[in-house]
């Protein structure tokens, strides 16, 4: 049992400050069904568990962060002294460095840049990362690979493999076969009573790097495994025309087509997506995953229908794993683009990865027989991703003005502890795993990766 004393809940949906008050965990390895969920919420919990660690006392406690769209391969590209050609268009970019960095990751590279990745989000106050990996020299077992590093990191997710015909069909059918793979190896493991702090979802790169026998196949893997598809689509206008020209369907239509939009369904940027496509999406139920910092970065463009969405998440494409500045970033260049939401409507995205983790993660609590299931909540029965600020703020904090305070005041220095799955990782800014043997091999990793894009 963990225990958080005279603390103010701070609820992102609805949005809500509560008076001081405790809140008590359950560790992940106690509690039977009700492992890694909030146990009791209110006054004098130490009295009622004298046994259970103290957590922390005073300051915020909110539902963990959730980046709805990552790439961990990413995380040691930060200052990458490699020679890259200057890119004309976004095609290009992928072609003359993030091609040549994915087909340059092996084992060690893999397993370095999850684990730093994953700490690097701890220590920003976000416990769920939805990833989306290449690597297309290793590409089996390769989503085993990342998972164990959530596991030992103690952070948690959904993955994929992002299957591709850039390289061949053969690697394509590898990609499809991974993913399928991991889904088993994750259903195996709930059916031998685990509740593992990953999920599979079943990955594609873009429509334009993924054609109809490639997709036939991955849309058979996702009615195999009962999950849905995570995939880029129209971040640059090029995949957009393209799909038209080569196959005379809209690329939401191609996908909807090839039966892979179902609300497990996460798309990535649709920057360049058609009101008829949103239409389908929001029919559908399928995520769409903003990342503002990174169409900023590739300069693809503003979503200008992204208020038109039903489910508008926030991840960083790779860019770190901030969300809180990822989140800043979103509603102010929604604001440069003189669009109608405030920070609110961004919280409410913010927030909303949580229900792409419900639809995931509800075969970890099938079983359970605690009331009010859902992740992002101060609840009992939540799961216990928590975590707790330090923020002391110049004006007052209310229900009304939480976005407010987002937006303009905390950010990720104001962590003090993080726990997930009811298991602290983090403890008054001291984090609980080796982080600093992580970014050691971290750093030794990435000169070989960057040594291995030579020549490629
Ligand atoms: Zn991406």
């Amino acid at each position: 049992m963990i225990l958080f004393e005279n603390v103010r809940l701070l609820s992102f949906n609805p949005p809500a400050v509560s008076e001081e008050m405790d809140l008590a965990a359950y560790e992940t390895d106690e509690g039977g069904e009700k492992a890694g969920t909030i146990a009791a919420i209110g006054k004098n919990l130490a009295a009622v568990y004298p046994k259970a660690t103290r957590a922390g006392q005073g300051g915020y406690l909110s539902p963990g962060l959730v980046c709805s769209h990552t790439h961990l391969y990413s995380a040691l590209a930060r200052g990458m002294e490699v020679a890259i050609k200057p890119s004309k268009d976004f095609a290009q970019q992928l072609k003359h460095l993030w091609w040549r960095l994915d087909r340059a990751i092996d084992t060690p590279i893999l397993e370095a840049s999850a684990l730093a990745g994953c700490a690097d989000a701890l220590s920003a106050g976000v416990t769920s990362l939805v990833d989306h990996h290449a690597g297309p020299e290793c590409i089996e077992g390769s989503l085993s690979v990342i998972r164990e590093a959530y596991e030992k990191v103690g952070i948690r997710g959904l993955l994929c493999y992002e299957t591709t015909d850039r390289n061949g069909m053969e690697q394509a059918r590898l990609g499809v076969q991974e993913n399928i793979r991991f889904a088993k190896e994750i259903d195996a493991m709930r059916k031998a009573g685990k509740r593992p702090l990953v999920d599979a979802a079943i990955g594609g790169h873009a429509g334009f790097t993924v054609g109809d026998a490639t997709l036939e196949a991955l849309a058979d893997a996702v009615r195999e495994t009962g999950r849905g598809i995570h995939i880029h689509l129209a971040e640059d206008k090029y995949d957009a025309v393209d799909s038209r020209h080569r196959f005379g369907l809209d690329l939401i239509e191609r996908m909807d087509r090839a039966g892979v939009l179902n609300p497990k369904s996460i798309i990535g940027h649709g920057v360049w997506l058609t009101p008829s496509e949103v239409e389908i999406m929001n029919e559908r139920d399928v995520f769409l995953a903003h990342n503002a910092r990174s169409n900023m970065n590739n300069a693809v463009g503003y979503n200008a229908l992204l208020t038109s969405h039903k489910n508008v998440v926030l991840g960083t494409d790779g860019m770190g794993a901030d969300m809180l500045e990822e989140f800043k970033f979103a509603v102010f260049r929604h604001r440069e683009s003189q669009g109608p939401w405030w920070p609110d409507n961004f919280l409410v995205c913010l927030d909303r990865g949580n229900r792409i983790l419900e639809r995931y993660f509800d075969g970890n609590f099938s079983n359970s027989t605690t009331e009010g299931f859902a992740f992002g909540k101060l609840a009992v029965g939540a799961p216990a991703d928590l975590v707790l600020w330090d923020y002391d703020p110049p004006t007052p904090v209310s229900a009304s003005n939480i976005a407010g305070h987002l937006a303009f005041g905390m950010s990720s220095r104001s962590v003090r502890t993080v726990a997930v799955a009811g298991q602290l990782r983090i403890k008054d800014r001291t984090p609980l795993f080796d982080a600093e043997k992580i970014q050691a091999y971290a750093r030794e990793q990435a000169r070989r990766l960057w040594k291995n894009m030579e020549g490629r």
